[in-house]
């Protein structure tokens, strides 16, 4: 039969990381030996005590449906983890999601109308650009590249982006897919511009766990002004290792979380009820598994910066989450294919990003591995 599909599906591609993701696997099924630098997934496993939480949790029966929001006693977590953090919302100003993604998801759909203005800074993570079209919007992108990827020498660009026919703009610091670390400036510049414009923010702080030198990520919705208009999105998949779990949330205004909490309620109810009480566990015990994990990032992207040195490749590096943007050729998008098929080295062209001239890496793999993929990617030619 000929089918029609809905124009908020034809309009998206699948998602870039996702995709090279499974490429990988697919050719590891083969018997391919990849070196993924693809997708951002933390290798390590979850902190023991967290898989332990999660079982003793199945095991006294945690297995129905939970309240659709959250179960109070990680939501009352939640919120004091956002206080240390300068944040003050309440235990009734959270959504607990089945990873963020669904709780970006919500915000989008119950912010966003067909021909809404969405302001995004590019590079931006690709699921920014899909949600925002799935709700309609019209995209409008402020390019960071030429700034060395950070905000504030881009304010004045920003300024001319966000009027009052924004709807949405969307920060995400630590970035992904560059690791840059907006500063505490770069953040009142767009306080300034939200509060003149009357627009809401979303804030992605997914990484915030994950910096490097003693650098602090630094919240917007802690900056005065921005209580009421900031969606602070985060979750337990990077900081905690806990992709496959499925566990993130959003805080935002009430009236915000009443809207959105009726999208979770008519589509996935709630976040799994046992994995939520592994969630108060992670909160509670696992400053020591974070540190660890942030010491190791920080000696691979050092390493990375030197081994790229040592090809002639001078790499842009974050003070956050871990991601880098290698400069590729301008073709992008064919060198990632080419590195692929012929060096067996996945990495995600940028121009999923809005950012063409680079493929982004994950160092989230061993030091081994990460050694023998620059090594590979040199040897094949791929370094200039
Ligand atoms: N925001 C950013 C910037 C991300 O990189 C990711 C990665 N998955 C997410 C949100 C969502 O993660 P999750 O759904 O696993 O919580
Ligand atoms: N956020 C990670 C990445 O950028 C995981 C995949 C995804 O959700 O996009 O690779």
């Amino acid at each position: 039969m000929s089918r029609e599909f809905a124009d908020r599906v034809t309009r998206i591609e699948p998602s870039a990381t996702v995709a090279v993701s499974n490429l990988a696997s697919e050719l590891e099924a083969d018997g391919v030996d990849v070196v993924d630098l693809s997708v951002g997934e933390p290798d390590f496993p979850t902190p023991e005590v967290v898989s332990e939480a999660g079982k003793d949790a199945i095991d006294e029966g945690h297995t129905g449906y939970a309240p659709s929001n959250g179960i109070p006693e990680l939501r009352e977590e939640i919120a004091d983890a956002l206080g240390e953090r300068g944040l003050s919302y309440g235990a009734d100003q959270l959504i607990v999601t089945p990873g963020g993604k669904q709780g970006l998801f919500e915000t989008f759909q119950a912010l966003v109308d067909e021909g809404s203005e969405v302001v995004l800074l590019d590079p931006a993570w690709v699921s920014y650009e899909a949600m925002a079209k799935i709700a309609g919007a019209d995209l409008n992108r402020v390019d960071l590249t030429p700034y060395d990827f950070q905000l504030e020498p881009a304010l004045d660009d920003l300024a001319e982006a966000v009027s009052d026919d924004t709807s949405l703009l969307v920060v995400n610091s630590p970035n992904n897919p560059t690791g840059a670390v907006y500063s505490e400036a770069a953040l009142e510049g767009v306080r300034d511009l939200a509060v003149e414009h009357d627009v809401t923010v979303i804030s992605d702080e997914i990484y915030d766990r994950i910096t490097y030198g003693g650098v602090e990520a630094p919240s917007l919705g802690a900056l005065d002004g921005m209580g009421d208009r900031t969606v602070t999105l985060n979750g337990f998949s990077k900081a905690y290792s806990m992709t496959g779990w499925r566990l993130g949330y959003i805080a935002a205004p009430e009236d915000l979380i009443d809207q959105a909490g009726k999208l979770q309620s008519h589509s996935v109810t709630c976040a799994t009820h046992f994995v939520q009480h592994a969630g108060v566990t992670a909160l509670r015990e696992c400053d020591e598994f974070v540190a660890e994990m942030r010491d190791e990032f920080a000696e691979r992207r050092e390493m990375l910066a030197d081994l790229f040195g040592d090809h002639g490749v001078d790499v842009p590096l974050g003070d956050g989450a871990f991601y880098m943007m290698v400069p590729v050729d301008e073709d992008d998008q064919a060198w990632c294919e080419n590195a692929i098929e012929e060096a067996h080295v996945a990495m995600v062209p940028g121009s999923a990003f809005g950012a063409p001239g680079y493929a982004r890496l994950s160092y989230a793999a061993s030091e081994q591995r990460l050694r023998e993929g620059v090594q590979r990617l040199a040897d094949g030619g791929f370094l200039g």
